[in-house]
């Protein structure tokens, strides 16, 4: 905490990591010997730079970029942008540390990093983000590449953030570098599956902790929040189970509507048209909208999936949660639950499916993105889909038997915690001390 003053988000994250390790480090006291924690949380690199952009008026504008390079042990730093307000170094820096034990849970070759601005994309036209993406790529490709560090989307980063990056980045290198950034169109290099990959993945580990207790999302209720990437795959592939979704939210409020949420309506409004989620009233009438994001936690459900953003469920909407009888809450945000939210769920016995396991999909597939840009092939929508579905159930069962080897069954914070901690921890010790 000394070292990292205010840094709240951050301490957050490492705090959860480090309370499941005790039994770890109490049977492995190399891993004391050598440091692994001390160096473990203090990134190998951390980038802050100056972006400076020009709007439609001719103002000149200013917003900070960062990149943080937590850990290469396992494969380059990969780890996505995040473009909102609300990014500071703290912020960066759970992200990047989280990423860490996501990507060595997914059993890809990929190191942990991530990334992002402060910049604010909403309200500004596509040469006004055109132009921020070209500045933050002019100083960020001095430090990616495709076997240093390959960024991807995260909030405020989709395809056409992504597009306009990929095509700085060429023009700078003068070289046809797929592998530098994944999430690309499918065109010049993407991936079929991944724009689905987080949502879907979410859905197939969810299905799976289900499963383990006789139970599926078939006939479930379910209330998803955001309606951004995530969200709305992850509501899909729900709906696809057979679970009707009854609410889904973004910034502004939530909609619930009790015929089920129509996700072409959400599709349309969020993908096509960059409107907002109280718009969806008006096509639907029989659904009412609520002004504020939490309260969409008070709605009865069965399955919760927060897929918004961090600490976004806390313990009031937790307790609210449980007494409305909620039986599984899966993570398709990072960090969306409170510690105190995590704590209430386990003393209820909730199944609960943290994001470090749960929303691994995103990034396993980003992965799989970079295979086929090296092999310069491109695999069907089904292939690709084959391989998420294999990784989520790999990485369940990983959690869930780290869980038991460590005294605590079905405990898969502590699984997957410690799952993605060893591997990295054991490269980091064949590495040497650097
Ligand atoms: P998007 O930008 O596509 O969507 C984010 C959604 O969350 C929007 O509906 C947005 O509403 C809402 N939201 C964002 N910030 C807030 C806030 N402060 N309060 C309330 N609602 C908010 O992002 P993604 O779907 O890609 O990401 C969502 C979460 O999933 C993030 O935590 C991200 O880190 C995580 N994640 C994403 C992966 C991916 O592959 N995309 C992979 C793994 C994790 P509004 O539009 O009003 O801002």
């Amino acid at each position: 905490q000394d070292r990292n003053p205010n840094e709240w988000e951050f301490q957050q994250a490492v705090r959860e990591v480090f309370d499941s390790l005790v039994p770890v480090l109490v049977n492995n006291p190399s891993y004391i010997k050598q440091a692994v924690l001390e160096r473990m949380i203090e990134p190998e690199r951390m980038i802050t730079f100056r972006v400076p952009w020009v709007d439609d008026k001719g103002n000149v504008k200013v917003n900070r970029g960062y990149r943080v390079q937590f850990n290469s042990a396992i494969g380059p730093y990969k780890g996505g942008l995040r473009f909102h307000p609300s990014v500071n170094t703290s912020i960066i820096k759970f992200l990047g540390f989280e990423q860490i034990f996501k990507n060595s849970l997914t059993g890809q070759p990929i190191g942990g990093g991530k990334g992002g601005s402060d910049f604010d994309p909403k309200g500004k036209s596509d040469l006004e983000i055109m132009r921020f993406c070209q500045s933050f790529m002019t100083e960020l490709s001095r430090h990616i590449g495709p076997d240093t560090d390959v960024p991807a989307g995260d909030i405020g980063v989709g395809a056409r953030e992504i597009g306009y990056m990929f095509g700085q980045y060429k023009k700078l290198k003068n070289a046809y570098e797929a592998g530098v950034l994944t999430g690309k169109g499918i065109g010049y290099g993407g991936s079929l599956g991944r724009k689905e990959a987080t949502g879907y993945g979410l859905v197939y580990f969810v299905e799976e902790m289900l499963k383990s207790q006789g139970s599926s999302f078939k006939g479930k209720t379910v209330v998803v929040s955001g309606s951004g990437n995530v969200s709305i795959y992850a509501m899909e592939k729900a709906m696809q189970f057979g679970a009707k979704v009854v609410a889904c939210s973004d910034s502004s409020g939530y909609v619930y509507d009790p015929n089920g949420i129509q996700l072409e309506t959400v599709k349309k409004l969020k993908e096509k048209e960059n409107k907002r989620i109280y718009e969806y009233v008006k096509e639907h009438p029989e659904a009412v909208f609520q002004e504020g994001c939490s309260g969409i936690w008070a709605i009865p459900c069965e399955i919760a999936l927060p897929c918004a953003t961090q600490n976004e469920l806390n313990k009031e909407a937790a307790d609210m949660l449980v007494s409305n009888g909620v039986k599984a809450v899966g993570e398709g945000a990072n960090m969306p639950s409170t510690q105190e939210a995590i704590d209430t769920f386990m003393e209820h016995h909730i199944l609960f499916a943290p994001a470090k396991a749960a929303n691994a999909g995103g990034v396993a597939v980003s992965a799989l993105e970079m295979a086929q840009n090296s092999a310069r092939l491109a695999w069907t929508q089904e292939e690709v889909d084959t391989k998420l579905q294999d990784i989520m159930k790999d990485i369940y069962s990983k959690s869930l038997k780290a869980s038991e080897d460590y005294d605590a069954p079905g405990n898969l914070v502590v699984g997957a915690n410690i799952a993605g901690f060893v591997k990295v921890a054991d490269a980091m010790i064949q590495q040497g001390v650097i």
